[in-house]
């Protein structure tokens, strides 16, 4: 079976690799290079902590254990070192306690550590003075996207898989029960299956294949596709987890420095416009980060990424082949960090006639029906993504 698998981000890498693992003739393709898309501008935590339907928490619980399954082979790209999160305000600690109770019923590991436990879990953090509830994932973990990208696509080529880039797919056009695919070089190529892994770029594919548009398009500052991630200096401090709390969310990145995330200040967020390092946004990044963190004087904003998220318009995920378009499977979801592996796995497998039922909820042809798409609102609360 010959596939093509178009975009080479966190999802198609892995979906490209596991094809190859199962016999298929594979070419990858990217008009940019690998991992370079929503891939590359990711909080990149690896959970299912606040996951509604129960369908979708339970596919991504099942993304969790693909990771840890995957790594414990090669997974140095792999960070399983849990999840700290603090609850300062009556607000969150009430949604908290909910939250936990919804996932003791689901039997996901949590724990309740005392202000001992949470010191030895990171060491630098600064507990406020008043009344907190801090609680302990484990199983989750936190992931360097860009090193799972390249050691996956170095995996998958070594499969036997082409890796064409920069190429862009112009046209799809059904033949032969397959799918002729016009590309920007001028060449084409005919194949079985397309599996679109575009991500945030999937309404493109879905026009090319004569379909509605299935994902949120960016439509204002502040909108659910927006939201930014300030990267700090290396800094001196103890962080080897992931740390969520009402006003930043942290985590660690390649070579001391960190990741921040405040989803309230996402409500700027617009394409186009890059606020600077030295911005009062960099500075009030910087402001929280010392609140929650020690050793962190030395703190400053290098960067600060305008990421776009690939949004199906119900917020969910989108996998597998629209029903009057057996040729072509499509893969597009937020989550796709936690995601991957098990994208790879059983996205794989189903191409090759073993259906997947953790799938069942997230068919693409759902969305064709407009009357039941309900509207998804911007990630801003404790929890969400
Ligand atoms: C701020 C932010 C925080 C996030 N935090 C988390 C998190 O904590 N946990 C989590 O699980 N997920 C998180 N996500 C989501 C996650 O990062 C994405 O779901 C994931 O990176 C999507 O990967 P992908 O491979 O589907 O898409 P991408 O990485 O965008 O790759 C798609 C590729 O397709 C290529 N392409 C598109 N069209 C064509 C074409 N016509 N021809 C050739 N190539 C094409 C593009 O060039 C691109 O390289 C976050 C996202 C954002 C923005």
């Amino acid at each position: 079976m010959k596939i093509a698998v178009v975009g080479a981000g966190i999802v198609g890498v892995s979906i490209a690799a596991e094809l190859a693992s199962r016999g298929a003739e594979v070419v990858l393709l990217d008009r940019n290079p690998a991992g370079s898309g929503t891939s590359s501008t990711s909080f990149a935590w690896v959970n299912s902590n606040n996951k509604h339907p129960d369908a979708y928490y339970e596919l991504n619980l099942a993304g969790m254990h693909a990771h840890h399954k995957l790594a414990a082979s090669d997974g140095e790209w792999f960070h399983p070192t849990g999840h700290v999160e603090l609850a300062v305000d009556s607000e969150h600690r009430k949604e908290l306690q909910q939250r936990l109770k919804r996932l003791a019923s689901l039997g996901y590991i949590t724990e309740l550590p005392d202000v001992k436990q949470t010191i030895q879990l990171i060491p630098d953090l600064l507990l406020p003075g008043g009344e907190s509830t801090t609680a302990f994932y484990p199983l989750e973990a936190h992931i360097d996207p860009v090193c799972y990208v390249e050691k996956r696509l170095e995996g998958a080529v070594s499969l036997g898989v082409t890796f064409l880039s920069p190429v862009e797919v112009q046209s799809l056009e059904p033949q032969d029960g397959g799918c002729l695919l016009g590309l920007d070089d001028g060449n084409s190529m005919l194949v079985d299956r397309v599996v679109s892994a575009t991500g945030r770029w999937t309404n493109e594919i879905a026009r090319l294949a004569g379909l509605p548009p299935f994902m949120l398009e960016f439509q204002g500052p502040g909108d659910p596709t927006m939201g930014y991630l300030a990267v700090t200096n290396p800094l001196p401090l103890s962080l080897s987890r992931v740390l969520t709390s009402p006003r930043l969310n942290v985590r660690p990145a390649p070579g001391g420095r960190l990741i921040l995330q405040a989803l309230d200040l996402d409500a700027t967020a617009e394409v186009g416009r890059q606020p600077a390092a030295d911005s009062s946004l960099a500075q009030e990044y910087i402001y929280r980060l010392r609140e929650i963190l020690g050793h962190t004087s030395g703190a400053r904003i290098d960067e600060i990424q305008v990421a776009r998220r690939a949004i199906p318009r119900d917020g969910l995920s989108i996998i597998g082949a629209p029903v009057d378009k057996p040729w072509l499977y499509l893969v597009a979801t937020h989550s796709g960090v936690t995601l991957a592996p098990f994208l790879g796995e059983r996205v794989a497998a189903e191409i090759f006639g073993n259906t997947e039922p953790l799938f069942d909820s997230f068919r693409p042809d759902r969305l064709l029906r407009p009357s039941k798409v309900a509207t998804f609102a911007a990630p801003r609360r404790p929890g969400e993504q």
